[in-house]
């Protein structure tokens, strides 16, 4: 938890009082949990986003359910289970339509403020709403480091850049928790992934799960090289995250009627975009942010059916989640960090 905004010096592990299940929620044991970059922002502080202090973070859970509320008919005492953490109204007019990203109460869980603290703990309390089955063939762990990069990758991909066979995807941070979702699910659609990591052991990863083109950020002309890969053609879709660094190179490597989309920024938030080339070119720039839960079931069947696998770059103790976030703000580690809590 922290008591303060700051760097990663100011994350306490702390004990705090079990949750308690209101009429419409379930408390579950927390087998592991998974870092999020949203973690670090949270802890960092925002402008314009209020966060609540104390702060316990963590978006993705993986464990079983000890306490369900009153209420609560589709989920059991025992049940091991994932977390969804769109947390919204479910009754609004977005909510009704599938949009609950937009309804005015949604919060991601564990990163914004609301009712719920996160997951990095030994217990969790979540809407049973958003909880789904674990997948049996994931052990904990893996299950832990899956919904919220595959929900947001799925809605960015297929719902949004309507992801088609053929296409070439040029994916930043290819190795990173988003980007190892982004080459999987270019290869379901057979779709052309061409990968931008910052070392030859990420990019390594990158090919084994299907990325058919490699680029070494630190090494290749990203722009010449989309275009040779392309036949000067570049890329149908370009998937951003990355921001203020790479955006003059993403709008580069876009083709005449290509779709960008972005759901983050890790270098900054400044963009820059000449109107003349967005109309002349007729290309898309999409933006979008986490997913809804039909979408996240519909990727978890083919997280289910093996398609789509979970990439686990470390496993670490809950006491030491100060050296996970390190080791993601640093680029260190391709893949998720999984956080396992004492007597998970
Ligand atoms: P990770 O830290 O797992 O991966 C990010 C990757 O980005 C790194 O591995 C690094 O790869 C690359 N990268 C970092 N800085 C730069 C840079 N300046 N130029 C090029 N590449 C860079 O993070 P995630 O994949 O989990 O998340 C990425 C971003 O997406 C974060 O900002 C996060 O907040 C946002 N996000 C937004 C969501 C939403 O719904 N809106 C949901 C999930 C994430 P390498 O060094 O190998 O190139």
């Amino acid at each position: 938890m922290f008591e303060r905004n700051g760097g990663y010096d100011v994350l306490k592990y702390a004990d705090v009082a079990e949750p308690k299940a209101g009429p419409n929620d379930v408390v579950i044991k927390v087998k592991a949990s998974a870092c999020n970059f949203n973690d670090i922002w949270a802890r960092r502080g925002l402008p314009g986003m209020k966060i609540i202090l104390p702060h316990i973070s963590g978006s993705d859970a993986a464990g079983v359910v000890v306490e369900t509320g009153s209420e609560v008919k589709h989920v059991k005492v025992g049940d091991e289970v994932v977390v969804h953490c769109g947390i919204s109204c479910r009754e609004c007019y977005y909510c009704t339509r599938g949009e609950e990203y937009f309804c005015s109460d949604f919060k991601i869980w564990g990163f914004q403020t609301g009712p719920f603290d996160g997951a990095h703990g030994e217990y969790c309390k979540v809407p049973a709403v958003n909880t789904l089955p674990k997948p049996p063939n994931l052990s904990f762990e893996e299950a832990a480091t899956m919904p919220l990069v595959l929900v947001t990758v799925w809605r960015m991909l297929v719902s949004r850049a309507h992801i088609q066979a053929g296409d070439f995807v040029l994916v930043w941070g290819a190795a990173g928790g988003l980007g190892v979702m982004a080459i999987q699910i270019a290869k379901l659609y057979n779709a052309r992934a061409i990968a931008v990591a910052s070392s030859a052991d990420k990019l390594e990863l990158c090919g084994r799960l299907g990325a058919e083109f490699l680029l070494d950020r630190k090494k290749h002309d990203i722009f010449q090289e989309v275009r040779k890969i392309t036949g000067s053609r570049r890329a149908d879709i370009v998937f951003e995250h990355t921001g203020a660094d790479t955006w003059p190179i993403s709008m580069q490597c876009l083709k005449w009627g290509g779709t960008l989309v972005t759901c983050g920024a890790t270098s900054g938030f400044d963009a820059h975009l000449d109107i003349r080339l967005l109309w002349n070119k007729q290309q898309n720039y999409l933006g979008s942010h986490l997913g809804n839960k039909g979408e996240l079931i519909e990727a978890m069947r083919f997280v289910a059916s093996g398609d789509i696998k979970p990439v686990v770059g470390k496993v670490l103790p809950l006491k030491e989640l100060a050296t996970a976030q390190d080791l993601m703000e640093t680029n260190t580690i391709a893949g998720k960090i999984a956080i396992v809590p004492p007597g998970a």
